[in-house]
Parts: C-alpha cells; sequence; structure tokens
C-alpha cells in the first residue's frame, strides 16, 4: 500500500460555488481567479470545474496557457500585466487581456504593432501595490487612449485593501477615488476580490473578482466557506499508520513539547510540513479521526504528526484522518498555525496525491 496521504478536489463544489457567487453578485459577470495553480487545487481541474466563469484571471501568462492548452476558451485576465513586451504578441493570439499599471508597461504598447488588445486600467486608490496613483493616472490614461492597439474603450481595475476586515470606511474612500478618477468615462469596471464581493455589493460593479470564497473559503477571520455559503473544494486527509500510549509524564515528539499527564493513547498520521501541514500548528489543532475531531500534540515533524486519541478508544491503524476540508474548515488550521487559508491552500506539496472528484 503506498502513502494515503491526498488533496481530494471536489468539482460539485467549485461549480456550487459559482452559483453562490452569481447569487451574491446578480448584476456582475464573475473573473475565476486561478492564480498559484488555483490557490494549490490544480490549475487545470479548477478551469475545467470553473468553464462557466465569464473569465479567468491569473499572474502571468505562464498560468493563462495552461488555461488555453486544458482546451478552455473563455477570456483570460493577467493581473500583473505583461511582464516582457513578447507578451503582448502572446496576448494577441491566445486572446489575453492585460492589466496596465506601470508607464513601462506603456512604453511595450508603443513598441507592439498588432490587433488592439483589451486592458485593464489599473488604479491605486489605497492599496499601494500596484497601478496608477490618481496624480499620474490621468497622464497614463491619456497614452494609452491614444495606442491603436488599446481596445477602446479602456476598462478600468482597482484592488480593495481591507475589504477582509470589513472596514467600510477604507473601502467606501477607494471605491469614491475609482469613481472619481473615471468620472463619466465608459468602459467595464471591477473592485472587488472575495471580500469585497461578499461585504460590499455596493462595490460590485461589472465584474467581482473572486478568488478564496470560490475554493469555499473565507477571507473574513471570524468567519468559514460554510457560513457564507460556500462549500470547501480541496480535502487534505491521510491514515494513521501506529497508534500507541505514552505513559504519564511521557513527551512525544522533537523537543518534547508535548508530556502526557496521565497514560495517553495516542496516533501517529502520515503527514507532515513536507506535505504542506503548517509546522507552526501547535498542541491542540484539532484533526478529524474517523470524522471525529481529536487534537494534535508535539511538534509536527516532516512526515508526520501525532494525534490524541483520549477521547477515541476504538481509533486503529489505518482509520481515516482529515486535516482541513468537508467537515474541518481551513481557516481554523490557518488561525491554529498563525496563518491565513490562502497560504495553507497554495502549500500543499508535489508528493501530495490530488483526486479530482
Ligand atoms: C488575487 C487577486 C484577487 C482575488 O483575491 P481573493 O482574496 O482570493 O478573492 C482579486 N483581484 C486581484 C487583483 C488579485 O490579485
Amino acid at each position: 500500500m503506498s502513502r494515503a496521504t491526498r488533496a481530494s478536489i471536489s468539482t460539485a463544489a467549485l461549480e456550487s460555488n459559482l452559483e453562490a457567487i452569481r447569487r451574491r453578485a446578480p448584476r456582475s459577470r464573475v473573473m475565476a481567479v486561478l492564480k498559484a495553480n488555483a490557490y494549490g487545487h490544480g490549475l487545470e481541474a479548477a478551469a475545467r470545474a470553473l468553464a462557466g466563469a465569464d473569465a479567468f484571471a491569473v499572474a502571468c501568462v505562464e498560468e493563462a496557457l495552461r488555461i488555453r492548452a486544458a482546451g478552455l476558451p473563455n477570456p483570460v485576465i493577467l493581473l500583473e500585466g505583461a511582464f516582457h513586451p513578447d507578451d503582448l504578441r502572446v496576448a494577441e493570439r491566445e486572446r489575453f487581456e492585460l492589466v496596465v499599471h506601470t508607464p513601462e508597461q506603456i512604453d511595450y504598447f508603443d513598441h507592439y504593432r498588432g490587433a488592439p488588445l483589451t486592458v485593464w486600467f489599473k488604479l491605486d486608490t489605497g492599496m499601494n501595490r500596484l497601478g496608477f496613483k490618481p496624480g499620474q493616472a490621468e497622464a497614463a490614461w491619456r497614452r494609452l487612449q491614444a495606442i491603436d492597439a488599446v481596445a477602446k474603450p479602456l476598462r478600468f481595475m482597482t484592488h480593495l485593501a481591507n475589504a477582509d476586515l470589513r472596514d467600510a470606511e477604507t473601502t467606501r474612500a477607494q471605491c469614491e477615488r475609482f469613481a472619481a478618477f473615471i468620472g463619466a468615462q465608459p468602459g467595464e469596471r471591477s473592485l472587488c476580490n472575495s471580500a469585497g464581493t461578499l461585504a460590499f455589493p455596493e462595490a460590485h460593479a461589472d465584474w467581482v473578482r473572486p478568488g478564496l470564497i470560490m475554493y469555499g473559503v473565507s477571507p473574513f477571520e471570524d468567519r468559514t466557506g460554510p457560513e457564507e455559503g460556500m462549500r470547501p473544494a480541496m480535502t487534505v486527509s491521510t491514515r494513521l499508520i501506529a497508534v500507541k500510549t505514552a505513559q504519564r509524564g511521557e513527551r512525544v515528539g522533537y523537543g518534547g513539547h508535548w508530556t502526557a499527564a496521565r497514560d495517553t493513547r495516542y496516533g501517529i498520521a502520515a503527514i507532515g510540513y513536507g506535505d504542506g501541514y503548517p509546522r507552526h500548528a501547535g498542541n491542540g489543532t484539532p484533526v478529524l479521526v474517523n470524522g471525529r475531531r481529536a487534537p494534535l500534540i508535539g511538534r509536527v515533524s516532516m512526515d508526520m504528526i501525532a494525534v490524541n486519541l483520549e477521547q477515541q478508544p476504538e481509533a486503529k491503524v489505518g482509520d481515516p484522518v482529515v486535516l482541513w476540508g468537508e467537515g474541518l474548515p481551513v481557516e481554523e488550521i490557518a488561525r491554529h498555525a498563525g496563518t491565513i487559508p490562502y497560504e495553507l491552500l497554495c502549500g500543499v506539496t508535489q508528493r501530495v496525491k490530488f483526486d479530482i472528484v
């Protein structure tokens, strides 16, 4: 028998999340964000399951080409635009849409001779990451307007910095800067990531850009995906490979970070940080053994974790262990590990077997 460590990806959950998002943003089109290997779920499988999305969004040409290689014709938006002038050629051939966020990227268009490309003009309204600041945006926008190889009308995009905190003041200020810059210009608009899509319906505009919620996970620290009507698409599981008893006073694992207060039955499960299970998950992080919660004990090793089976006297070698997903929100594991669910989803490693179900 091979090692049982698996990530099972539910296409039904992805489809159901797309529908749930459409109900939450009924007047907007949906740009499903598939960057970073579809948040670790597998780009091709996620794209096929989400073929009903109005468009896909990715970080770079390499990711976008994988969508085309999988046979999907949906529009694809490159969220960071061209990294090199050659990307414009590829965009023309493959019908990719380009975000433009720097004067250097506009230079690429000056030297490009080809069919007009669809461009998303990125405005920095307060995230202070990518985009033109309102002060420099006017000149940049005029330059793009004058280039024949840029399809008109230009489209407009900005990114919300604090929507996950439900920070209405900051979000409203960003929306106002966005609206003030665009004024009466024609052109499609997009502001909302997952948190914006859920928390700020007034900002939905023409396109929403959900990533995390597409995978059934909540962007809010105090909520889970299921509480928002989404279904987790990734379930990570393994099996118990040993069951034993620690005598009172014995310590378990590297550094002896857990000590048995009494004789304690515990199990070893075949998953560790070499699989992407977070090493910072401490004593008490929940796992599901046979569908019931049990707390992690001791340090996470590369290939294994230890689980307290005090409450499960019937648990035995071979029994299934779920680390996150169906029945155990990854949001909860992220909190125990001092990180965010995005990082856990993206971090499942190569040796884990992915099953598309
Ligand atoms: C990643 C990303 C998104 C999606 O963010 P989520 O929080 O996962 O919904 C949307 N827009 C841009 C520009 C992004 O980079």
